[in-house]
């Protein structure tokens, strides 16, 4: 094993303790950061033990089968392959869900749009609201929005049928495919009826764009979930067509955006007659969520 040689990283009798800080070196002497959790995390997966036996067990050898298995996914890590796509789960909204290649990797952005969206439910007090995601990729947003709406109704729709396997076992894995469905489509070409609340986290990185993204990104998220045309706008200007047939009265649309279309995508909506938007800031400080509500 390449790394094996360049790094004597796992030789007789090193300890677990010993290997989680071996593996934290390697990480941030790549510049993968944060190098604590990650080793943290590739530790557990390979050994199979929890947090807590590293601090207990943190004196026990490190097992040769283990040692490999931890070898192969550094190398994948120092490869830029993102943590949770070498684990195969990711954490969203506090739920563990199931992320393949041909899903985006949740992000911690997607949050925020999942909290104004809750919000509006919760203000709304609708019995049985029905809610729809609009390329809905590993359905983390629907699962976390259904997770904390327990009469709400969802339907999750996506072009990639991979990504829909992926929502559908993730809407089951957090116990909600009784109150969901997965829909194998164009958008909402194949969809009917009215919504309380449509969400969508679309394509909107511009084709200048590809350049700036970080390899984790533009190497293992799927192109088909980041890339919304020359000015990744495409995606909104197909979805705002239909929401005028979609949304219920009183319901309301939260899109996630990137940090430079919040007054292109205002205006894309405001085209199709929903004015009055409202645009909020993520953690960093960046536009991230559109919301129009039909009132
Ligand atoms: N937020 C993602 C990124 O900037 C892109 C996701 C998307 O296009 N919807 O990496």
């Amino acid at each position: 094993m390449k790394l094996a040689k360049s790094f004597p990283l796992f030789s007789a009798s090193v300890t677990l303790g010993q290997a989680r800080a071996r593996v934290a070196a390697v990480l941030a002497a790549a510049g993968k950061e944060p190098a604590a959790l990650e080793s943290r995390l590739l530790l557990e997966d390979a050994t199979g033990l929890t947090s807590l036996d590293f601090v207990i067990r943190a004196d026990e050898t490190l097992g040769d089968p283990q040692a490999a298995r931890l070898l192969i996914s550094l190398e994948r890590r120092l490869r830029d392959e993102p943590i949770s796509r070498i684990l195969g789960h990711n954490d969203f909204y506090g739920l563990d869900l199931i992320v393949t290649r041909d899903v985006l990797d949740p992000r911690a952005d997607t949050e925020m749009l999942v909290d104004r969206a809750l919000a509006f439910l919760r203000e709304r007090r609708l019995s049985r609201p029905k809610i729809l995601d609009l390329g809905t990729g590993s359905g983390a947003i629907l699962c976390a929005v259904l997770h904390a709406t327990p009469q709400a109704f969802g339907l999750g729709v996506d072009l990639s049928p991979a990504a829909c396997e992926v929502a559908a076992k993730n809407l089951d894995r957090c116990g909600l495919a009784s109150r969901s469905s997965i829909i194998c489509g164009c958008w909402a070409d194949a969809i009917s009826g009215c919504f309380d609340l449509i969400v969508a986290n679309p394509p909107y990185i511009a084709r200048p764009e590809t350049a700036a993204l970080a390899p984790e990104v533009v190497r293992h998220d799927p192109a088909l979930a980041l890339f919304g045309g020359e000015d990744g706008l495409d995606c909104y200007r197909l979805l705002a067509r239909d929401f005028g047939r979609l949304l219920a009265k009183g319901g309301a649309i939260f899109l996630e955006i990137g940090a430079r279309q919040a007054a292109s995508v205002v205006e894309i909506l405001s085209s199709e007659g929903f004015r009055d938007a409202a645009v909020f800031k993520d953690h960093g400080g960046r536009d991230r969520v559109v919301t129009v509500r039909n009132i």
